[in-house]
């Protein structure tokens, strides 16, 4: 029989960091599937400006909070200047990230080398399903301004404030 002392399991907080403009499904499938490999789990968005941005941090943050609201063991919280520090801040032990693609591959595992050797944290990966493999959120804004329907690639409520948000645009001119 074995003997040897019984290791007490660690409690790992890990965050998932991204720009989330805005939120789709292969996100939350991310989400979803790493909330079970974990403890708990942060929603980081962050604030650094991006190319086309639609919605605005804050908006972000609120949408995911809508969508999760009653989902245990996750918070969602929006951050500013370098996503190890906030990292550390919260004491997340992992980054979680997803994986869809070669290409996302090639610069996640350089992003993932970096952040090891500046803080010391690893990162865990999730291999996107392959409903989702193909979504982002930059096709899904692009393909939205056009008109096309992205209803299948996002949640009712992020598809809603999608098209308020691209008619007021277009009402701007
Ligand atoms: P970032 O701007 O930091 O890449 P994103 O919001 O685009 O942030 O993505 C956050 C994380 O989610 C990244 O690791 C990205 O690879 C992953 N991700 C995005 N879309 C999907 C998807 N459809 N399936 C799996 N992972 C995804």
């Amino acid at each position: 029989m074995y003997k040897g002392k019984c290791m007490q399991k660690k409690y790992i907080r890990a965050i998932f960091p991204g720009s989330f403009d805005p939120i789709t499904n292969g996100h939350l499938d991310v989400i979803q599937r790493g909330r079970n490999l974990f403890d708990d789990l942060i929603v980081a968005v962050g604030k650094s400006p991006i190319k086309n941005a639609l919605f605005t941090p804050e908006e972000r943050v609120e949408m995911i909070k809508e969508i999760l609201a009653g989902t245990p063991r996750i918070r969602v919280e929006a951050f500013d200047g370098l996503m190890v520090d906030f990292a550390r801040q919260k004491k997340a032990d992992v980054i979680l990230r997803g994986i869809r693609s070669l290409t996302d591959f090639q610069y996640e595992f350089r992003l993932a080398m970096t952040n090891r050797a500046v803080a010391g944290i690893e990162t865990v990966f999730i291999m996107a399903s392959a409903e989702y493999g193909f979504t982002s959120s930059t096709l899904i804004r692009e393909v939205a301004s056009l008109g096309g329907d992205v209803s299948n690639l996002i949640p009712k409520v992020v598809n809603e404030r999608l098209k308020r948000r691209l008619a007021k645009l277009k009402d701007k001119g």
